[in-house]
């Protein structure tokens, strides 16, 4: 069918209307493509995009949001026809107030821009999810995403004030807004941040911003094994300095991964911790005085940069791990289950044996601070075998999390990869008020079916 005959031609132009592609049905997981859509759309503007949740709803079509498409969790993949609504159009900066330390944009807007805005006027965007260039800002609330620097600055939920969305039927609704505070309402905003697009599509947003820290002084500290850098980090904790970021890298990330750490990891090297000392210049430094003290008894080595360069080199590199362990063998399952820090040797332990028990390669590395964790499966993406084997690890992983006291997802979000996985998580009740969440928003059921709940 041409465009121009395309039901949707109707609502939007004729070149915001697109047949699906693969890339349509996958995200960075390195799965092959799988579901399936009948269109992807591109609408420019709130409007557009209420017009064709408004059609959708009128026909019973199924409406998948998709960002960046750099989730972990197959959020974005339709999995049984209907429409891709793409967020890519929707790229403007609608205000931007740095004395105010304040921006509202689009939903498209990626994670990159807005640092770099944030950055050329002196301020900050905490949260940094690694696929920033990519990652879209709608996404970002879509997933509640995180990142390194969480560990202080908190999740992306955190800085956003205000939301436009569109909700079914086909409604544009705004919460909060240029504002720091408002209890006046049931917190709807928090509702929809993380809700991976199963309640509302967002297209806009206001973001908090901070002033951007005069000095970030990361310092790398490399053990033996888990035991000794899990006591380097509740040392560094009992010093009462609030490190921006707290990371950890096991033995197999370090070998898949370390060849371009820079200044080198030491052949030894069962385990590496980065710690973030951040602030007005003085204070950062005596705060990386402290950190380096705490990190030091057990450790190998140490490598402090302290030049802006060098520090660049190590987030960079921090940034890049992902796409080293994809490269091992094409495809990566990174599980983001959280648990209480102090089963946070546990996690990384029973992740190497469950993978030996499914013969898979398996490590973990994540943000050790807030006990998230990246437990990571390998797989060749044309071994289904090796995937039912890395699906099943996953499982136990799940398990694993809930019987410690953890989450499913610290930052990923269920999407499709882990339906079902809240059910172990829940409780009965609970569950039930999540499903008429769902239903109280999306009485059809139109909005990314198969994901979340
Ligand atoms: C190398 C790499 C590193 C990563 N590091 C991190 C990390 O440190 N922390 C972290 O949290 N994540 C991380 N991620 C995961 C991913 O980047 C985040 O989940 C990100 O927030 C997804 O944004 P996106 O725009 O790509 O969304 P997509 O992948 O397109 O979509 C993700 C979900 O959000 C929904 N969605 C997208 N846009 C909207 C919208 N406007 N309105 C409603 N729903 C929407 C989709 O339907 C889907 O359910 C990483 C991914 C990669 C590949």
């Amino acid at each position: 069918m041409t465009t121009a005959a395309h039901p949707l031609a109707s609502i939007l132009p004729a070149d915001a209307i697109a047949e699906p592609e693969a890339h349509h049905l996958t995200d960075l997981t390195g799965r092959t493509a799988f579901g399936r859509a009948d269109a992807v759309v591109y609408p420019a503007t709130t409007e557009e995009v209420a017009r064709v949740m408004a059609w959708c709803y009128e026909h019973d079509v199924p409406i998948t949001p998709r960002g960046g498409g750099t989730g972990l969790a197959g959020g974005a993949i339709p999995l049984d026809g209907g429409v891709i609504l793409s967020l890519d159009r929707l790229r403007r900066v609608r205000q931007f107030d740095p004395l105010l330390w304040r921006i509202h944009v689009e939903a498209g807007v990626t994670t990159g821009e807005v640092h770099r805005l944030a950055r050329e006027h002196g301020l900050r965007f905490p949260p940094d999810p690694g696929a920033a260039e990519q990652s879209q800002i709608g996404g970002n609330i879509a997933c509640n995403a995180g990142g390194p620097h969480a560990f202080k600055y908190g999740v992306t939920g955190r800085w956003v004030t205000g939301l436009e969305a569109v909700v079914p039927p086909g409604e544009v609704i705004t919460i909060g807004g240029p504002i720091r505070k408002d209890v006046a309402s049931y917190d709807l905003r928090s509702l929809l941040i993380g809700s991976e697009g199963t309640l509302g599509i967002v297209t806009a947003a206001w973001l908090r911003l901070v002033p951007a820290p005069e000095l970030e002084l990361p310092v790398a500290a490399f053990y033996a094994g888990v035991g000794e850098a899990v006591a380097a980090i509740e040392r560094v904790l009992a010093t009462g300095v609030v490190p921006a970021a707290i990371e950890y890298f096991d033995g197999t990330t370090l070998r898949f991964a370390g060849g371009s750490f820079p200044g080198g990891v030491p052949a030894e090297a069962g385990f590496m911790v980065i710690v973030e000392a951040d602030g007005a210049a003085e204070e950062a430094r005596r705060a990386q005085r402290e950190l380096l003290e705490a990190l030091r008894e057990e450790a190998l080595s140490l490598h402090a940069p302290e030049r802006p360069g060098e520090v660049a080199e190590v987030w960079r590199w921090r940034g890049g791990i992902a796409f080293a362990l994809l490269a091992q063998k094409g495809g990566a399952i990174g599980e983001d289950v959280a648990v209480p820090l102090d089963r946070l040797a546990e996690i990384a332990e029973e992740t190497l044996a469950i993978g030996a028990r499914h013969d898979l390669v398996a490590l973990s590395f994540g943000h050790a601070g807030d006990g998230n964790i990246h437990s990571n499966f390998l797989f060749s993406p044309d071994d289904p075998a090796e995937l039912e084997r890395v699906e099943a690890a996953c499982e136990e992983i799940y398990e694993l999390a809930v019987r410690l006291r953890g989450s499913v997802s610290g930052e990923h979000g269920v999407g499709c990869l882990k339906r079902g996985a809240l059910e172990r998580q829940l409780d009965p009740v609970t569950l039930e008020l999540h499903r008429g969440v769902k239903r109280l928003f999306d009485p059809k059921g139109l909005l990314n079916p198969g994901k979340k709940v």
